[in-house]
Order: C-alpha cells, then structure tokens, then sequence
C-alpha cells in the first residue's frame, strides 16, 4: 500500500478532449444533445477508456455547450467516477463554482443517456441543475448490462419536481437502449463492486 495520498485527479480521455474542443459552441435541439450523449458513450467503450455512459451539461434556453463527461470508474480505480459525476464536476470547475443554479447564472440542464443510478440521483440534487433529460428511466440499462444502479429511491421523479428541477424522458429512447445491447454484444467488463 501506499502512503496516505492527498490529492485525487479524475482525467478525460484524449480522444474525448478532441472531440469537445470540436463542438458547435451551441446544440439547440434535445435530440441533437442526446445524439452527442449517445455518442460520447459509444465512442467512451470503443476505445476502452470507461463505460458506455456519456452526459452533458447545457445552459437551458441556447443549448451552449458547458461541460461534458464520460464514465471513468475502470480506468480511473475510482468507483464514483460515473459519467454524470464528471460531466457536473467539470461544468462547476468551468463556471467556478459548485453551485450552477446560482441566481446570476443562465439555468442549466444535465443530458444523460439514461436515469441516474442512486448516488448521482444525489449529485443531481446537489448540483444546481434546473432540468433533467435523460432517453429512459426503465429496467433496460440493468436487465442488458449487467450493472446495479442501487436503490432508486421510489419517489425520484417527485423529489426532483419538489426541488424544481423538469424532467424530459424517452429522449432517444430507442438509440440509447440499442447502445446498451451492442455494449452487452462487446462482452466488455461490468464493473460493479463485490465482484470479489
Ligand atoms: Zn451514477
């Protein structure tokens, strides 16, 4: 083992710094940011660099680009880095805050290829997200994968209205539960803890 490490660095593929540096500065349709997600993903598993889940944060109105990210947990030895989890890290890094519902802030949405597992419901909550798009909220992404999302809490879609946070679901639907059968298809490594 080694000594007690004070510093965590989580990284962006290199492909992936590529790619964004590339982007249009704004994507105005909800398809279009999820079909940006959905790729994201893919292109995450083809180069070996995390799991097939890609998200994307978006000023709500003009669809600017903040931030995006893709799951490192593998590559990074770091089980919290789900894709979501890097995806609002960076957008608070960029903005310089931890807060993005922050009064003199444009409102901003999180774009995610399906419903977020149970730690990053919380970090939804947390963010200062205003809305919430995801392509699916059903049993597909677990029962094709393999990979525990946790205890959903029951009440999810209610506490994010409670806290005035929209939802849009069924956002490409199709697209994003076709990416989970050609992910299971790749026999690739389902990561969940306790395997051991
Ligand atoms: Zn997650």
């Amino acid at each position: 083992m080694t000594p007690h490490p004070n510093r965590i660095t989580l990284t962006t593929p290199s492909w992936f710094r590529h790619r964004v540096a590339a982007l249009p500065e704004c994507i105005s349709s909800p398809e279009d940011r999820m079909r940006l997600v959905l790729e994201f993903a893919r292109t995450n598993v083809e180069h070996d660099t995390g799991g097939p889940f890609a998200a994307g944060v978006f000023e709500i109105g003009t669809g600017r680009v903040v931030a995006f990210g893709v799951n490192r947990v593998v590559p990074s030895g770091c089980s919290s880095a789900h894709a979501e989890i890097m995806a609002l890290s960076l957008a608070q890094k960029r903005l310089g805050t931890y807060d993005l519902g922050r009064r003199d802030l444009p409102p901003h949405e999180l774009v995610i290829n399906w419903r977020p597992c149970a730690m990053c419901f919380g970090a939804v909550l947390w963010s200062g997200i205003r809305c919430l798009s995801i392509a699916g909220s059903g049993q597909e992404l677990e029962e094709l994968t393999g990979f525990d999302e946790g205890p959903i809490h029951p009440g999810w879609k209610s506490e994010l209205a409670r806290r005035g946070i929209e939802m849009q679901e069924g956002v490409l639907r199709e697209e994003a539960v076709d990416l989970f059968r050609w992910f299971r298809s790749s026999g690739r490594l389902v990561y969940n803890a306790r395997q051991g």
